[in-house]
């Protein structure tokens, strides 16, 4: 649970400064006005290509011409996706085997601002675990100590007791920081304390503090999970290392995004993570959740975690390009999650050093320089690259070759090879934009809330740190 509001960008959609922020999402995805054409000329390194005022070698523009017309996702696709999204949308709330998931999370409140109390958060589900204490005062206000710590690779993908046991230990570390030099070792053993536990994976959850792993994603195989209650596992992880914690509460990143935002603002109806992976969560009416077992006497609202991530695998709408299929075919489940990987910070890196590989081995890229094992090592792009290149305004684009010669091991590039790179950045960049605002205007077009105006809570370094994402 992401609990510090300065954490959170907020989309507002709807009356007041909302509508500027409204006509612009929705124009993007909807009907692109020659007005934000040349708004995105201004902004847009891909586009300022155009406006170098160096004469583009023919060779280069055609390349540019021919990447685009594979990554670039027109007006009427774009409109064809949200729809779509809506039309799986209601299927996934009827049944449980949707083309989107439509998770009921039975969370049936959101926080009115007047909790309070001391509790324990775990943020589990990406490149970071972290172990937060967050305090509510009952007037609106939260504050949190958190410690970041690195998930191993060998613990994403080993045993799952040995992964839960890791995540314990944290825990125990985390305590005895914050809590034991004043109270000494045994008192945070015998503390009593209240856990939320926010773990970001698909999940088939029975009640609030009851729930078995449907898949891993996002790089995560740990063995022994899948099927199993997770939050069975952490509690008895807790046990093994003495710890007095009840795991009261099973979320996910993206309701914990809108609960927490929440808290301060009531209007918020939905919560976007756009971090290693891409989901989100909204609030639907009980009535429309078909698929929901048990009593739902006095129920009104439930949030859903859509699990959006595998909107379209069966890849109808969404055109993809062969560096998305050979990104597909080397992951542990080929042919889902297809929607998370044209999306997220884990996967865009990856899709850009693919493009480069392939396009250095026809001479078309990099023709001067040896491609290095770094460039031939999957994954080893990361996303954020693809920042630090689009906000590379030197007129030779020399963070650009920092990047090229210190991270990635690749001297001896040209200029017309960088602005390739960066108008392939661009390129993957803008795609996932606008894919993660055809989902966000799909679930504010569900909820009905167009007019009337909502918050939407948006979370994750990709959202936070890409520049021209927003
Ligand atoms: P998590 O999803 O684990 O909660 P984050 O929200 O920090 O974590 O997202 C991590 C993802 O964000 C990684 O895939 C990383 O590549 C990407 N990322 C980190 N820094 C940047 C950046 N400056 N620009 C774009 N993406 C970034
Ligand atoms: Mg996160």
């Amino acid at each position: 649970m992401q609990l510090d509001e300065t954490q959170f960008e907020t989309f507002v959609f709807g009356v007041g400064i909302g509508i500027g922020a409204c006509v612009l999402a929705m124009a993007a995805v909807v009907r692109p006005s020659k007005a934000s054409a040349t708004q995105r000329a201004a902004k847009e390194p891909l586009l300022k290509t155009a406006v170098h005022r160096e004469p583009l070698l023919s060779t280069e523009e055609r390349l540019v011409a021919r990447l685009s017309s594979q990554f670039n996702l027109s007006t009427d696709t774009l409109v064809r996706i949200q729809r779509q999204i809506i039309v799986d949308m209601k299927r996934g709330l009827a049944v449980d085997n949707g083309a989107i998931k439509m998770l009921p999370t039975h969370v049936t409140h959101r926080p009115k601002g007047t909790e309070r109390g001391s509790y324990l958060a775990l943020d589990l589900g990406g490149t970071n675990f972290r172990v937060c204490e967050v305090t509510f005062d009952g007037v609106g206000n939260a504050s949190m100590l958190q410690k970041k710590f690195k998930i191993e690779d060998a613990v994403k993908t080993g045993d799952g007791e040995a992964l839960f046991d890791f995540i314990a230990e944290c825990v125990k570390i985390f305590l005895v920081e914050n809590h034991g030099s004043q109270e000494g070792a045994k008192l945070v053993e015998s503390r009593k304390w209240q856990l939320g536990f926010c773990f970001s994976f698909p999940v088939n959850q029975v009640s609030i503090d009851e729930g078995s792993l449907l898949v891993w994603t996002k790089g995560f195989t740990a063995s022994n999970v899948v099927g199993v209650n997770v939050v069975k596992l952490l509690q008895d992880a807790f046990k093994r290392q003495n710890l007095n914690i009840a795991v009261s509460a099973l979320v996910n990143d993206t309701t914990g995004t809108l609960i927490s935002l929440a808290y301060t603002k009531p209007n918020t109806y939905a919560g976007v993570i756009l971090g290693t992976g891409s989901n989100c969560a909204y609030v639907e009416k009980v009535a429309n959740i078909e698929k929901l077992h048990g009593p739902r006497e006095g129920l009104d609202e439930m949030l859903i975690n859509m699990e959006w991530g595998g909107f379209d695998d069966a890849q109808v709408v969404i055109p993809r390009t062969k560096w998305d299929h050979a990104l597909d075919s080397n992951t542990p489940t080929p042919g889902t999650w297809t929607f998370e990987q044209l999306i997220s910070g884990m996967y865009l890196g990856e899709v850009v050093r693919l493009v480069c590989v392939d396009l250095a081995e026809t001479g078309e890229l990099f023709a001067k320089c040896k491609l290095s094992k770094e460039m031939r090592t999957i994954y080893a792009f990361d996303t954020a690259y693809m920042s630090a290149i689009e906000s590379d305004h030197t007129h030779d684009l020399a963070d650009t070759k920092s990047i090229l010669e210190d991270k990635l091991h690749m001297p001896g590039s040209t200029l017309v090879d960088r602005r390739i790179l960066r108008t392939i950045c661009a390129l993957v960049g803008t795609r996932s934009a606008r894919l993660a605002a055809c989902g966000v205007a799909a679930v504010v077009c569900k909820m009905n809330k167009l007019s009337e105006g909502c918050i939407v809570g948006m979370d994750g370094s990709l959202f936070e740190l890409y520049p021209y994402y927003k």
